[in-house]
């Protein structure tokens, strides 16, 4: 298990800090303007690499996120661009090629995936595929030579994530993790209110994410697809949520099943979880994630005062208040920008910063592991640094 200092607020927020791509103080929402920050955030590119060159991003699984999330998002991008797809639907990849202006060279299916190794219009390959997918497709493109950004979770076991760690180490590629909220402004805000001890020390956190899921026949409810039900699926954002506002890690869980009201529907997977971590110095938090019914919300009670966003975790707006008053920030695309915030950093032959790699993706894999393992004996499990 990781230390607190391995997600201590200096290198959380100085890895967020670092970034070319600064976003605007808190505080004037109202004044934000989009079309100025987007027009900011090109002459920075202008200024830092003297070009327009932007890294080619191919997305590997053309489903619901791929398609109504990041292509939209590679739009706007002004590091990168929609550069390849690999689909394993040929009727797909005909109407992204038309609608993306991508061509056919840049068109692989799972067979001829490995072939990207010598396509020099492709630097990332950004793996958007079911859970238990991502380990294989991570390790295929950074032996292709790629960078890689992998969705959350990272993968379904600790091993899986580790091999993917150190078969980017070994191709000498960098690997992302898909943690779109960490570069959003109202995430930042709060983690900085929390790690900066704004409202005194936090003492307790709630970090819920839920929704009810519909098609049963979907992937999700599959447990060796998804590794599990909502913890893997939205869970995993709560765990953030309390580890961000925090800035600390965890040193033990307790965790209960729900109960399950559809036997048909999550005949493999929980329908709903409960936890709740203990963190060095006394600080609890309190977590539920279910796909029987919606939670979207992140509450930190601290010495002198309180924070929270809800919606906490969709892709926004984010709403938030603290004990004095709103929380304003400038609203973003969030898959944009963390896109950006990304490529920047790998255009730039920099090395990420800790919180967005795989090392935390594999961080919140051993804690959900770990939940399992605490609502499945009902013990309390201690979590080794
Ligand atoms: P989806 O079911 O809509 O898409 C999955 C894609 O994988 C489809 O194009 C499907 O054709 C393809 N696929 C290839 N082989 C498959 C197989 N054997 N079985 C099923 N599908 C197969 O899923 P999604 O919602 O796009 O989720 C994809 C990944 O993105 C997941 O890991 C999910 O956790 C993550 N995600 C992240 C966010 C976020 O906000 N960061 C949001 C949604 C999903």
């Amino acid at each position: 298990m990781t230390t607190s200092s391995s997600f201590s607020r200096r290198n959380f927020l100085a890895g967020l800090g670092a970034s070319a791509l600064a976003l605007p103080a808190t505080g004037f929402a109202n004044s934000f303007d989009n079309d100025q920050y987007l027009a900011q955030l090109a002459a920075q590119k202008r200024e830092l690499f003297g070009q327009d060159r932007k890294l080619g991003i191919a997305l590997v699984g053309l489903g619901s996120y791929a398609t109504n999330q990041l292509a939209p998002g590679l739009q706007q991008t002004q590091y990168c661009r929609l550069a390849g797809i690999v689909t394993g639907t040929p009727a797909k990849a005909e109407q992204w090629m038309q609608k993306y202006n991508i061509p056919k060279q840049n068109v692989y299916d799972y067979k001829t995936f490995d072939r990207i190794a010598d396509n020099r219009d492709i630097d990332v390959v950004y793996v958007v595929l079911p859970n238990s997918m991502h380990a294989e497709y991570v390790i295929r493109a950074a032996q292709a030579g790629k960078h890689v950004i992998c969705e959350k979770p990272l993968a379904i076991m600790p091993k899986e994530c580790q091999d993917m760690i150190d078969a980017c180490k070994k191709a000498n590629r960098q690997l992302a993790v898909g943690y779109r909220l960490h570069y959003e402004p109202f995430t930042r805000e709060v983690m900085r209110l929390g790690q900066e001890k704004v409202f005194g020390k936090v003492k307790f956190v709630e970090a819920s994410d839920g929704f009810r899921i519909g098609d049963p026949t979907q992937w999700r409810l599959k447990k060796a697809m998804a590794g599990g039900g909502p913890l893997m699926d939205v869970g995993i954002y709560a765990i953030q949520g309390a580890r961000y506002v925090t800035g600390l890690e965890p040193v033990s869980v307790t965790a209960q099943f729900g109960p399950k009201t559809d036997l048909q529907k999550f005949k493999e997977v929980e329908e709903t979880l409960f936890w709740q971590f203990q963190f060095p110095g006394g600080v609890v938090s309190n977590s539920t994630t279910s796909y029987a019914a919606g939670v979207e919300r992140l509450y930190a009670s601290c010495e002198n005062g309180w924070f929270e966003l809800s919606p906490a975790f969709g892709y926004g707006p984010l709403k938030g208040r603290t004990s004095k008053g709103p929380i304003e920030q400038p609203i973003v695309h969030h898959q944009a920008n963390h896109m950006d915030n990304i490529c920047k950093v790998l255009l730039n032959n920099e090395t990420l910063p800790d919180h967005i790699t795989g090392q935390e993706g594999l961080r919140d894999v051993r804690l959900m592991q770990a939940i399992y393992q605490a609502a499945e004996t009902g013990r309390r499990i201690d979590l080794k640094a």
